[in-house]
């Protein structure tokens, strides 16, 4: 007979990315997504921030060779069902990262490129777009560029559509590039895969803005993976569980919104 241990053992998820003290985005809120969606996140930390709900002042990144100690420790111990990339903040975090990601082909990544905080200011030392078009995006099963960041990542494409089909010809496998900071009435998501646009998502803009959504998304896209959903399923269940987290979001601080990533267990999902 098992052991009560044996017996529940969630997939498990490497969240590689940076910490945020507000508790807003960053590996916080990659753990609240993906321990509530019944996996269990091992957290690298990429990168401290200093930062509140308005903005962020600064950041340092944490030695490469001790990220991949990290990782390395864990790697070596617990079989890692996907693997979450959020701030990577250095050329050298990136060509650690690549570096591991190298011994685990098989294993699903997928990738926020995080470049700046919700409320600004930087989260990216020099070079850093070139990096992750080089090293990370070939690895990437799934890209979750905001449109911001998409246009950041390939500097010469004229729209959208052409930055999708960069990051493909890149190597990501899917794009999946959200709208939130463009001026469109809903905001709409497009998924690209296979060098073809393949779904089209319109959620209701809510009023407010939000601190850890794009991290929120792609922590619950790597949660739906490590669970054996197909792609295109874990994308759709992952921004319905985010636009459920955002709807509940609560004013905590002086600045953007912090989503309810708990929103779901607790009463009628509301403000507990
Ligand atoms: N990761 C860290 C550590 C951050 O501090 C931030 C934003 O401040 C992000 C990621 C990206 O946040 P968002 O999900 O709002 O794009």
């Amino acid at each position: 007979m098992q052991t009560p241990a044996e017996q529940i053992a969630p997939p498990i998820v490497m969240v590689l990315a940076g910490h945020d003290p507000s508790g807003g985005a960053g590996i916080q809120a990659d753990i609240e997504t993906l321990t509530s969606l019944g996996c269990h996140p091992c957290t690298v930390i990429t990168a401290l921030t200093a930062q509140d709900s308005v903005s962020v002042k600064d950041f340092q990144p944490v030695p490469a060779t001790f990220l991949i100690e990290q990782a390395r420790a864990v790697l070596e111990d617990m079989p890692v069902a996907a693997f979450k990339i959020g701030m990577t903040a250095s050329v050298e975090i990136v060509e650690a990262i690549h570096t591991l990601l190298q011994d685990y082909r098989q294993v699903p990544v997928i990738l926020d490129p995080v470049l700046a905080g919700g409320g600004g200011g930087s989260l990216a030392k020099a070079h850093l777009t070139e990096a992750l078009m080089d090293l990370l995006v070939p690895h990437t099963t799934v890209i979750t560029p905001n449109s911001v960041e998409a246009r950041l990542l390939c500097g010469d494409a004229d729209s959208l559509e052409a930055c999708a089909q960069q990051l493909m010809a890149q190597g990501a496998e899917y794009v999946l590039i959200t709208g939130g900071h463009e001026s469109t009435a809903d905001i709409i998501n497009r998924l690209w895969g296979n060098r073809q646009m393949v779904s089209e998502y319109s959620q209701t803009r809510l009023p407010g803005e939000f601190h850890g959504t794009g991290c929120t998304l792609a922590s619950a896209i790597a949660g739906y993976l490590a669970h054996g959903a197909a792609v295109p399923t874990a994308i759709r269940d992952a921004q319905a569980y985010t636009a459920r987290a955002v709807a509940h979001a609560r004013r905590l601080g002086m600045g953007q919104l912090i989503p309810n990533r708990l929103a779901w267990c607790t009463q009628s999902g509301s403000r507990h």
